[in-house]
């Protein structure tokens, strides 16, 4: 087996990235049966050692692959690893991750149990207010090295929850997304409802979302009731309506059975007006959905601003009152620096991928 290596910034190549099922044709190359290859990339996924420790799934493999295990260990490894790690007041952890290339990409440990993890280096969407986006798509990141980024954090502490709200556009990567998220379902042993597949609204992914056997629950950036603001907000994203966003969301919400979460960064001057709180209340009102209005992080050169607590606030029960089921988040991390790609610019600063 040899390591999974990229020109960086090469996306056109993405056939090439660390795929998931590249990886179990490795492992039956290196002498596995399907029923070793399963018991491997467990272990894997929940950070378990192959060799010691408790459980020892290859106690019971033959000689020839038990010889294997030590370059099995070493590949894996190789997929990704911590660069840094930066601890938050809120009890979440980001995670730095340096894949096989030298690309970074960010993971974030979220309290109770949860896992925010990139599916993209870059982001093509290049929505106004995230940090991710203003480099473009430099690549896509391989299934493996998505769940790579589970095993990373597993060792770190119980993961029960994985979603898909770190870097890049899941449904600019369904492919190796749901790749991920089929294992996620069975061999990586996150409930069916504990995957959240987050995107800007896209035909393909809802497409793919009633096609999959496992199923996630969905998170759909919503950020305005305007298609024109909508527009100059999230340029590159498919032109489709807020009220075909939540239709598309709906139909989804009613066949899976999972509420959705309407994803709503808070802008100040932008998107909280009242004229947003009646929309929101026309497209929302009797929908299977919550709603989550999360507070901008503030950028130095960033034209936005972040609204005032108390105007959140005053917001979230505004909706409230009028029947929108509302919570009002502070995305992890924003104590250093951290919203999402803004620890990965930071390190590329001091250390170029
Ligand atoms: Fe891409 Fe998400 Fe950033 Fe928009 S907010 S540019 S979709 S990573």
């Amino acid at each position: 087996m040899t390591a999974v290596m990229h020109p960086q910034g090469d996306h056109k190549r993405s056939t090439s990235i660390a795929r998931l099922h590249t990886l179990k044709q490795r492992l039956h190359d290196a002498g596995a049966a399907p029923l070793h290859a399963q018991r491997i990339l467990r272990a894997w996924s929940h950070a378990l050692p192959l060799e010691s420790g408790r459980r020892r799934p290859s106690t019971f493999f033959p000689a020839a692959l038990r010889a294997n295990v030590p370059t099995i260990q070493a590949e894996l490894g190789a997929l990704a690893r911590v660069h840094t790690v930066h601890p938050g007041a809120d009890g979440s952890e980001r995670l730095v991750v340096a894949l096989g290339d030298g690309h970074m990409v960010e993971s974030v440990l979220l309290p109770r149990g949860g896992l925010c993890v990139s599916s993209q280096v870059g982001c093509a969407v290049g929505c106004q207010f995230c940090m991710t986006g203003r480099d473009g798509l430099l690549r896509q990141v391989g299934s493996a090295e998505i769940i790579a980024q589970l095993s990373l954090a597993r060792a770190r502490r119980p993961v029960r929850r994985v979603v898909f709200m770190g870097m890049g556009e899941p449904a600019h990567n369904l492919d190796n997304v749901f790749e991920a998220i089929d294992f996620l379902g069975t061999v990586g042993g996150v409930g069916h409802k504990n995957i959240v597949f987050s995107t800007v609204g896209d035909p393909r992914a809802f497409e793919r979302l009633h096609d999959a056997t496992v199923k996630p629950a969905l998170a759909l950036s919503l950020h305005t009731t305007r298609a024109d603001l909508r527009r100059s907000l999230l340029p590159r994203a498919p032109d489709l309506t807020p009220q075909a966003l939540v239709d598309e969301a709906e139909r989804y919400a009613q066949a899976s059975g999972y509420p959705v979460q309407y994803q709503w960064t808070l802008l100040e001057g932008v998107n909280d007006s009242a004229e947003e709180v009646d929309g929101l209340v026309r497209l929302l009102a009797g929908k299977r959905g919550i709603l989550n209005l999360i507070p901008f992080n503030t950028l130095d050169d960033s034209p936005f601003q972040r609204p005032t607590w108390a105007r959140c606030q005053a917001l979230a029960r505004t909706l409230h009152e009028r029947g929108i089921l509302t919570k009002l988040r502070d995305s992890a991390g924003q104590d250093v620096d951290g919203g999402c790609g803004q620890l990965r610019a930071r390190a590329i600063r001091i250390a170029p991928a």
